[in-house]
């Protein structure tokens, strides 16, 4: 590892949007802290591989990480990105119903919006025509203030407050062998048997959360949650863009549905659909166009096949609650040890108020020790 140091106040692993917004919030604290990401740049993982949506925080249940994470996430993102002058598009999305049965979920999901603050508004087919003229759909509930940002500029950013305040980071750099002591946490980097140590560790390595977490040997294996992996796969529109506004259907078990997104350079992308997958592949494959094609289809019926290609995809990394999990030592009893598991969708809008709380955690923590 690229430091002279080996002992640490506190450690942040995982480079990706949430760990770095963390390291952020402690930073900014004038607290010193060090992220140590094992791949060559930051952001590399799901924080790159997603559809880059604010979202508004609509399908929550009540009160769960998600609900007040993602509402406060979407006016602080806005605000951040306006500040320091990061894209983004505050485009708006429409939810769309094309059959009485879906007209249904639509209003389950208005009233459950409204249950989380939010306020979506109904559309009909005749102001559809106006505003988003190739749409079909029976009808649609709009949310104003979904958009779409920059995320690599936004964690370009979180970096860029992080070392403001001599905060450090380092790559190439795996976490492993971690051990509890009496107060320290000890590691080793890509294995290698010299140990660091570090008062805090927070462990916001995504996809590999549950891996770094059963590394810990004293760390009870209950409160490791059960991981599923569900890959999204994302194709791209060849020419312009039909519509100017998020299009989404009525969401599906483990995702939102195959939507249509922009990108800040007006470019539309289809995806992600949702797959259960057991390892981490990021290929995509071209037998998927004929399912894409059949499901936009439903409500842009002058797509053409030979118009879609593969594009990118990513994978999320779900929870049996479908909520974010975020465990400190009262829940596993470990004192300086702050786990973060099942952080999918919206963990890039909610990233902003994630790190606050965990670093509200952290100086709680710190003043015990
Ligand atoms: C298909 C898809 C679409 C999505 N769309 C949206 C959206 O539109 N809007 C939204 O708000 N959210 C969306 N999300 C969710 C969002 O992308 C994630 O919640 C967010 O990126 C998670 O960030 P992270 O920092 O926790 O994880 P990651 O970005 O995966 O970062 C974790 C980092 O930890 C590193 N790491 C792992 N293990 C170690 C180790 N042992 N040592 C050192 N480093 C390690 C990894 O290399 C990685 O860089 C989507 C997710 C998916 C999969």
């Amino acid at each position: 590892m690229k430091t002279n140091q080996t002992d640490f106040e506190c450690v942040v692993v995982g480079a990706g949007v949430v760990g770095l917004s963390v390291a952020r919030s402690i930073a900014k604290r004038n607290k010193q802290v060090l992220v140590i990401e094992k791949n060559k740049r930051f952001g590399e993982e799901t924080s790159s591989r997603n559809s880059g949506v604010i979202h508004a925080g609509i399908y929550y249940p009540k009160n769960s990480l998600k609900a007040t994470f993602c509402k406060k996430g979407n006016s602080e993102i806005y605000s951040y990105a306006k500040k320091r002058g990061i894209n983004f598009n505050k485009c708006g999305k429409l939810i769309i119903a094309n059959s009485s049965y879906e007209e249904k979920i639509l209003s389950q999901i208005k009233t459950n919006a409204q249950k989380n603050g939010i306020i979506l508004k109904y559309k009909n087919k005749t102001h559809l025509k106006k505003i988003e003229p190739n749409l079909n759909c029976f009808s649609a509930l709009y949310s104003e203030t979904s958009g779409i940002i920059d995320s690599h500029d936004l964690m370009a950013n979180f970096i860029f407050d992080i070392e403001d305040k001599k905060g450090e980071l380092v790559f190439q750099s795996k976490v492993s062998n971690v051990k509890i002591e009496k107060k320290k946490i000890k590691f080793c980097i890509n294995n290698d048997n010299n140990y660091y140590s570090t008062k805090v560790l927070i462990n916001c390595s995504g996809l590999e959360s549950h891996l770094l977490a059963q590394n810990i040997k004293q760390l009870k294996k209950s409160s490791i949650p059960k991981i599923i992996f569900v890959k999204g796969s994302y194709m791209k529109l060849s020419g312009k863009s039909p519509f100017k506004k998020l299009i989404y259907p009525v969401p599906t078990k483990n995702g939102l549905g195959i939507h249509s997104t922009l990108n800040l350079d007006g470019q539309t992308i289809f995806g992600p659909d949702d797959e259960v997958v057991k390892e981490i592949n990021y290929n995509v494959f071209d037998e998927k166009r004929l399912k894409f094609f059949n499901s936009i289809k439903k409500f842009w019926p002058e797509i053409s096949l030979d118009k879609i290609t593969c594009d990118y995809s990513g994978i999320r990394t779900k929870v049996k609650k479908n909520d974010f999990i975020i465990q400190d030592h009262s829940d596993h009893q470990i004192k300086g040890l702050i786990n973060l598991f099942g952080i999918d969708s919206p963990g890039l809008t909610s990233s902003i108020p994630v790190g606050e709380f965990v670093a509200d955690k952290y100086i709680d923590i710190f003043n015990d020790l």
